[in-house]
Order: C-alpha cells, then structure tokens, then sequence
C-alpha cells in the first residue's frame, strides 16, 4: 500500500484510509446540505424531493454531487440545456460580456449584446414568421412570456377567451395556470389533445387525432356551445410536462387551417420544445405550420433566465408598457443565449437529435416488449417518455404459452371492441398508470448515476431531455441504466419471474 498523503498532525497514513476519510467527509456535506434544505426551504419545492443530491460540479452531460458521486442528467434544467452543462461557447460568450465592462442590467433598453440576440433569434425563426416578426422580452421565466403573448392577441383582437388542451402545461402563473386546467375561468376552454396510448376516444392513431380536431372544430362553429370566439389558441407541439406527447402533423396543420380561418391567433408555446430538442429547430417546422406567436424560453439563455414572445408584427397593437418587468434584459442570458442558438444552428444539432432520438426510441420500445410495465414508449428527438403501468391489470387475461399469465404491452393487443362483433372498431383499453412504479424506477436510475424526471397526467410517464450534444456512448451508457432500473423495479414486484424479459407470447 502506498502512502500518498499527511494527515493532520503529519503523520503519514495509507492512501486507502485517507481516502475513506475523504469519502466520509464528503457524504457528511452532502447529507448536511440536503438535512438543511429540507428543514429551511419551501413544502412545495419539486424536484429537490426526488432527487436528493447536492450538484458541485457539472460539464456537458456530467453532474458531480459533494458526495462524489457522478450522474448523467437526462433532466438538463427541465430541459434547458440544449448543449449541457457549462459548453464552452456558453462560458466564453458569458465571459466576453463579464470582460467588457458591458452593464449587466438595463432593463429593456438597446444594447450591442441584445442586437446581436435578436439578429440570431430572427436567422432561426420560421421564415414565415421571420420575415414579419415583433420581439417582446419578458420576465425571465416562461410563464409570464405565456402571459404576455395571451395579452397580445386579446389586445389585437379585442376577444377574451383562449382555447388549451388538455394535458398542457405552460406555467404557474395565474393565466398561465388556467390554460393548464389547474383553475377554473371561463375564459378559457379546453380541448382534446391527440394522443395515443390514452386517447380520449379510445382510438389513437390518425382517426384519434381526427375526432380531436373536429370537437374543436364543432365548440367553434355551433352557436350554442358556450364558448365565445376567442382571442386565441395556445399548443405545445409536443406536450412535455403532460407525458411526452407529440401531437400529429396533420393536426397540427388542422389546428393551423382551423384557427386561421375564424381569424384566431394561433400561439406555439416552444419554451421546452425549441431549439432542437424535438428534431427540428422549432417544433411547429415538422408539420411547416407557421405560428402568429411564438413563446420562448429555457434553452434560448443558454443556461440563464430568458423569455420571450415573437409575433407577426400586425398583432403589435397594444400600448407601450402594457408587458412590463424590471427583469427583462439579462445581457448574460442573451449572449449566452446567441452562442447556444448559433451552435446549435451551425452544427446541425437539431438532426442530431432527431437521428439519435429516433434511434433511442426504437431501442426503449423493445423495453416494452420484455417488460409488464412498460406501457407506452413515446418522443420525438431528444424529448423521450416511458410510460409505467400497473403490470398486474389485465394479467389473468391473456394466458400464455409457458402457463404464466402476460399483459401486453403492445398498443395492439391493449384493446376490446366496442361491440365484440364488430372487430372493425376497436377501443384502445390501456392499462392504469402506474405513478409509485414510475417513482421506483426514477430512484433506481439514480443509484445507477442516471437523472431522470417524471411526469405525465399521472406523474408516471419517465422523461428523457439529454442535452443536444449527448454521445452514442453516453446515449448507450443511458439506455443500459435505464433498463437495468426497470429491471430491478420489475424484479421487486415479481420476485418469481426475476424482473428479466418475459417469455415471447
Ligand atoms: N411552457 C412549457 C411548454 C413548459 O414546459 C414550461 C416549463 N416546464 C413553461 C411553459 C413554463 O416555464 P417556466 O417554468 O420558466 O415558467
């Protein structure tokens, strides 16, 4: 054994003790920070409570916790980090403003360092858009830039009421909060967001997303619906907090033909699914839909606080101040901001994410071939969904070849028909969501060095946003932990059939 280092006192001690000594140390700042974070901070923080470690140090995918422990982060700042911790054209960019002696707060005034933001912002926009596009900064979350763009299009068309979909999340904020049905107010209506695996009318698929639209199409259209013409619609294109959700181009496309025949504007919410992540720059590209609004956030700082709302410039008619904030002008988070556009543009990250998601995806979905709970596996790009089901439901139905009895997981054999006789029109039966599974496999992705989020309708679906810049070995290195995760969760629950594959059916 050698001896490396002095202990205090200078006596020398072997390099096994002193490293045990400097593990245990590091185990108690980390356990005394997390004791103090939950006795002081808030009952309602988040994520904190499901994962319990203490970042110190980060780089690209990497987070390193004071206990030493190092972890892949497939939540990046709930999907904010589009090139990962601490890029290097990030630290450069925030170091050069630092360097300048450029002023760091200026509230909304024109600076070199906004210029060039916006010039960058403009070169990705949809060219639609781009070529008649208003920028409107806003406090520096997502929300209040969801807030000022339903201000915008009530001031511009002089209507009060916003169509949402279900499942949506744009924010915590009072109007923000409506549209994600977690208020009450007539001002705005919900309607059904296409979707698969737990399609509203038990089909899914393209007919799904049909009925879909025209139940938007009737609320509009029939006089005695109850719902006024509104000022607007809001959509993410894929819903990231509702469970992963794409929504179909063609109905994206219907959503466009929709609302711009009865003159509402159509609002894309793009603060998770922008810059890349889903494949395509912006999210609305994939279906050539071009929004009259747009609203931005997360990745467009780079890593710091920045939100706002681009719009075709016809809707520019409300009054000066009418969306103020003393927060509007974080130069940090522009040139951040600028460097992360312009790298993601420049190096094609948005197909990278669209190649490697895809291939990503086909891998999951053998998980939901081998295992009971796995329902549903779902995403486009790099924003990627499992969704954890209750592995018993259904099991005694399907009696199997080896005598054991098997759910399926396929979304085929999840169905039974809305008259037995008539196989022509199935309904889609998915099994119950299962949220404590979902839970287990998020701690066991974490003892394995894996940082995953939940979420979905019933916080069961696991979520994937690795950064933009994540490698195929690192993809690989993620899907192992993963499934290795499931493993150990189905195993637990099923001790007899040790959680492996299960026999083919
Ligand atoms: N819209 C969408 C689609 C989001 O995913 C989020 C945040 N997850 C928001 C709006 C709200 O952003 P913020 O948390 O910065 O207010």
């Amino acid at each position: 054994m050698t001896v490396t280092e002095s202990a205090p006192g200078g006596t020398a001690e072997p390099a096994g003790v002193s490293a045990a000594r400097h593990a245990a140390g590091t185990r108690s700042v980390h356990e005394g920070i997390l004791r103090r974070q939950s006795a002081r901070e808030s009952a309602a923080r988040t994520y904190a409570r499901a994962l319990p470690i203490v970042p110190v140090r980060a780089r690209g995918m990497t987070i390193e916790g004071a206990d030493g422990r190092r972890y892949l982060d497939c939540l990046s700042g709930a999907g904010t980090l589009a090139l990962g911790h601490n890029h290097p054209v990030v630290l450069e960019a925030i170091r050069k403003v630092l360097d300048s002696g450029a002023p760091l707060h200026v509230l909304d005034l024109a600076t070199p360092v906004k210029d060039a933001f916006i010039t960058e912002l403009f070169h990705t926009l949809p060219p639609g858009l781009a070529d008649h596009a208003r920028v409107q900064f806003c406090g520096p979350a997502g929300t209040d830039a969801v807030e000022a763009a339903f201000k915008l299009v009530r001031s511009a068309t002089g209507r009060t009421g916003m169509l949402a979909f279900t499942g949506a999340y744009h924010g915590m904020t009072a109007g923000a909060l409506e549209a994600s049905g977690h208020a009450f107010d007539v001002r705005v209506t919900r309607l059904p967001y296409p979707q698969d695996y737990r399609c509203p009318f038990g089909i899914g698929g393209a007919h799904g997303a049909e009925l879909a639209a025209r139940w938007t199409e009737s609320v509009l259209d029939d006089p005695k619906s109850g719902v006024p013409r509104p000022a607007g619609m809001i959509l993410e294109p894929v819903q990231g907090e509702g469970g992963v959700i794409p929504a179909p181009d063609t109905w994206m496309r219907r959503m466009r033909e929709i609302t711009a025949a009865r003159s509402i504007p159509l609002i894309a919410d793009e603060v998770q699914t922008g810059v890349g992540r889903t494949g395509a720059f912006w999210a609305v590209e994939h279906s050539g839909v071009t929004p009259d609004v747009m609203v931005l956030s997360k990745a467009i700082g780079g890593s710091l606080p920045l939100a706002l709302v681009v719009y075709r410039d016809d809707l520019d008619v409300w009054e000066p101040g009418a969306h103020a904030g003393t927060f509007r002008g974080n130069q940090l988070a522009m040139a951040a901001g600028t460097a992360t556009l312009a790298h993601v543009r420049e190096n094609r990250l948005a197909e990278r994410a669209a190649d490697l998601g895809t291939r990503m995806l086909s891998q999951l979905r053998s998980l939901a071939d081998e295992f009971f709970c796995v329902g549903d596996v779902r995403g486009r790009g790099l924003m990627i969904g499992v969704e954890v089901v209750d592995p018993e439901a259904g099991a005694e139905a399907e009696p199997s070849t080896d005598g054991e009895a098997h759910t399926d997981s396929s979304h085929d054999r999840a169905v039974r028909a809305v008259d037995p006789a008539d196989a022509q029109a199935p309904l889609r039966d998915p099994r119950p969501a299962a949220p404590e599974l979902a839970a287990a496999v998020q701690r066991e992705c974490l003892r394995r060095g894996l940082i995953v989020e939940l979420g979905g309708r019933h916080s069961s679906v696991v979520r994937l946003l690795p950064p933009l810049t994540i490698s195929d070995e690192q993809a690989t290195a993620v899907l192992d932990r993963l499934a290795d995760a499931v493993a150990a969760v189905a195993r637990d629950r099923h001790p007899s059939r040790r959680g492996g594959p299960v026999a083919p059916t």
